[in-house]
């Protein structure tokens, strides 16, 4: 057994609405996150305590929904442009009666940043969309983020595709993509207003902390 399945097996079984998403996205290979990486980014908010939350990349609504589940009182605004998913999301917010405070906003993330606007500031942004725009995300969104606030972001080890000499990555639009990762992860890194550390869960999940006193 490996370490990640061995954490994979400790962690409770889910059940209702959840199950039957999880159920839904491995039919229909939607990228929900996996489980140690969605039971790290919970852990993670509870130490925040946040109010409000900011998603990058909703899907079904899958991990929106399982934070409003571990926050009750918290509003989480998410992005999605795929109008099927959308569709499915749309659902599943409304069957777990959470349309008052998980807001889809549908659209694409590059181009809704104004209506983003209206739902104020938030003490965590979770980037869990395309990953050569990863960048653009975090720079278009940051500005939202509160003093001190953190920005989670998912995949950011690639399947551990970043670890291999890029040669021997094929295809050519694959490797491009851990490309940018790569430059992603140094970029935020070496970034003057955050520290960043990428936690080796799931499928690589980049904590950065917002150093405070923003300008
Ligand atoms: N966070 C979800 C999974 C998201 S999968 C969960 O864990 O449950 C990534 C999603 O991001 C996909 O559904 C894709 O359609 C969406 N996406 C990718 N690029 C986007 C963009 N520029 N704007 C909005 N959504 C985007
Ligand atoms: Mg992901």
């Amino acid at each position: 057994m490996s370490i990640d399945e061995y954490l994979q097996s400790l962690i409770p079984e889910r059940n209702g609405l959840i199950a039957e998403m999880e159920e839904y996205a491995r039919l229909h290979n939607v990228p929900i996150m996996e489980p140690e990486g969605m039971e790290t980014l919970l852990q993670i908010l509870r130490l925040k305590n946040p109010q409000a939350i900011l998603e990058v990349g909703a899907a079904i609504g899958y991990s929106a929904l399982r934070m409003a589940e571990a926050f009750p009182n918290v509003k989480i605004v998410t992005i999605e442009r795929d109008e099927e998913r959308i569709g499915v999301a749309k659902e599943n917010i409304s069957k777990a009666c959470a349309q008052d405070r998980v807001i889809l906003i549908e659209g694409d993330a590059l181009e809704v940043t104004e209506s983003i606007k209206d739902y104020g500031t938030f003490d965590a942004i979770f980037i869990d969309a395309a990953k050569g725009q990863y960048r653009k995300f975090f720079e278009l969104y940051e500005p939202f983020l509160n003093d001190s606030g953190i920005i989670v972001t998912d995949n950011v080890l690639f399947k551990g595709l970043v670890a291999v000499p890029e040669e021997e990555i094929e295809p050519r639009r694959i490797r491009s993509l851990v490309r940018k990762i790569k430059e992603y992860n140094v970029w935020l890194h070496n970034h003057p207003d955050y520290d960043t550390v990428i936690l080796p869960i799931g499928d690589g999940v980049a904590i950065s902390k917002h150093r405070g006193q923003r300008k």
